[in-house]
């Protein structure tokens, strides 16, 4: 399967892209199955199980898959419109959307969080139902969000599953491993930014690609200047203050005093990480790189190479994006960027192994040294668990995307020190955090059972 640039890099909506954009997708993919039915429908019921309903309300699962199922999508969320709708339907206990009759819904009655086993398919099951004049169900289906906004129903995930190392993707360059991806950059003579380029331009115009990269870094930088300018309460009750704005006031007032010590740099990449995870946390405008939760460590990784990097250049952001989706597809067709599936080594792990690989790139990096800087960003967040205070993406996220980004520049740097030689290759380190995941107890995939979750005191 090939995962394009535009797969890894999505505008979506905060707080998460497994609990909020997937649920809002599946929510559209059943209004469409819907209006292709031959059934007459005059209501629709959900269900959410498994991490989808352990951690839904403080990720907003609920609003999302009731947006949806009103014909909201991530990609052209209006939040004012948002709102209103959910107050009509509140009150009306009716979702109206085109090409559909009215459709019988109370979010009370008919929404419902299922907290026994998760369903087979993965941990972030949801099952959508229509039901007839009588309430009875005539349709059903069931989604999985697998994370990074990504959404498969039982059957694609079926699919997915015999499918998963046999059908190559009809593209110049259809590496699935990184010793893949080393040997035809060797081969070719290319770098790994150029494959990616050459497997796009399969599918799209060179006009629409720059364009579409051009947009995913204009929305990625936008975030971190309304993060930067934001105040006040997170919501979601706990109580979490934004601090990106008083953190870019102080390094604004310290500039040139030459007082600062140089460790002041780690300040920055935190700061634009923060201010991209508090813009999510509150909702707002994100895109997911790869996640939501993780949506802070690349952005602020290319800022900071933009703002802080002697020589850099805006020419080379699309270089930057096109390396870092093909590390981030390595890791998600080996082995997974669901937090729900893997702990958060998938999330900010593979983040920072995508960030850091995009540094290398634009620095100068040979593919080995890319691939080594990877590498080094994911062996370091190997074990890491997903352990979100109160189900919410702030506690520890919104720092760990500000560690994650210091990772993923030191790896980068790093790497460029050596000549790509090492000993864990990124397959071996992709898969030992697949190994991991799988190991990892239930209780710290995103459940908010264990960890940090169940020791700070809900205040
Ligand atoms: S702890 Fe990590 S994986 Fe879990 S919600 Fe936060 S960012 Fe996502």
């Amino acid at each position: 399967m090939f995962l394009s640039v535009f797969d890894m890099f999505k505008v979506g909506v905060g707080p998460s892209s497994s609990h909020t954009m997937g649920p809002m997708v599946a929510g559209a993919r059943f209004l469409a199955l819907l209006r292709a039915s031959p059934f007459h429908v005059k209501g629709v019921r959900a269900s959410l199980h498994g991490s989808l309903a352990f951690t839904g309300v403080g990720h907003a699962t609920d609003r999302a898959t009731i947006l949806g199922l009103a014909g909201f999508e991530p990609a052209t969320y209006d939040a004012a419109k948002a709102e209103a709708a959910l107050q009509t339907i509140r009150e009306g206990k009716t979702i109206h959307v085109p090409d559909l009759p009215p459709l019988a819904f109370d979010p009370q009655r008919d929404l419902l969080f299922d907290y026994g086993p998760a369903l087979p398919g993965h941990a972030n099951g949801m099952i959508l139902k229509a039901t007839d004049a009588q309430g009875d169900v005539i349709l059903q289906e069931t989604y999985y969000s697998i994370g990074g906004g990504f959404v498969l129903t039982a059957e694609e995930m079926a699919e997915a599953g015999s499918a998963k190392g046999k059908v190559r993707a009809d593209v110049p360059y259809p590496f699935e491993k990184a010793d893949e991806m080393l040997a035809m950059a060797r081969a070719s003579g290319l770098s790994i930014a150029a494959m990616k380029r050459a497997n796009e331009l399969r599918f799209r115009s060179a006009s629409d690609l720059e364009a579409g990269m051009a947009r995913i870094w204009a929305v990625m930088n936008d975030c971190i200047s309304r993060g930067m300018a934001g105040t006040g309460i997170l919501p979601g009750g706990l109580n979490v203050r934004r601090r990106a704005k008083g953190i870019h006031d102080a390094l604004l007032a310290e500039r040139g005093l030459n007082l600062t010590p140089p460790h002041v740099i780690n300040d920055w990449m935190s700061l634009y990480a923060m201010a991209v995870n508090e813009e999510n946390a509150a909702g707002g405008q994100v895109v997911t790189a790869p996640t939501n939760g993780a949506a802070g460590v690349v952005p602020a990784v290319i800022r900071y190479y933009l703002d802080h990097v002697p020589g850099a250049s805006q020419t080379k952001v699309g270089e930057f994006l096109l390396t870092a989706a093909a590390v981030g597809g390595l890791v998600k067709h080996n082995a997974s960027i669901s937090g729900a599936e893997c702990g958060c080594q998938a999330e900010v792990g593979a983040a920072a192994a995508m960030a850091a690989a995009g540094l290398a790139a634009v620095l100068g990096g040979s593919p080995e040294q890319v691939e080594n800087a990877a590498e080094i960003a994911l062996e370091h967040h190997l074990g890491m668990t997903c352990d979100p205070v109160r189900g919410l993406v702030q506690v520890p996220c919104i720092e760990r995307n500000g560690l994650g980004a210091i990772k993923a520049v030191s790896a980068a740097s790093l790497a460029l020190r050596g000549d790509g030689i090492h000993l864990v290759s990124l397959d071996n380190c992709i898969e030992t955090m697949r190994q991991t995941g799988a190991d990892m107890h239930e209780k710290y995939k995103e459940t908010s059972l264990g960890g940090l979750a169940v020791n700070v005191p809900n205040c």
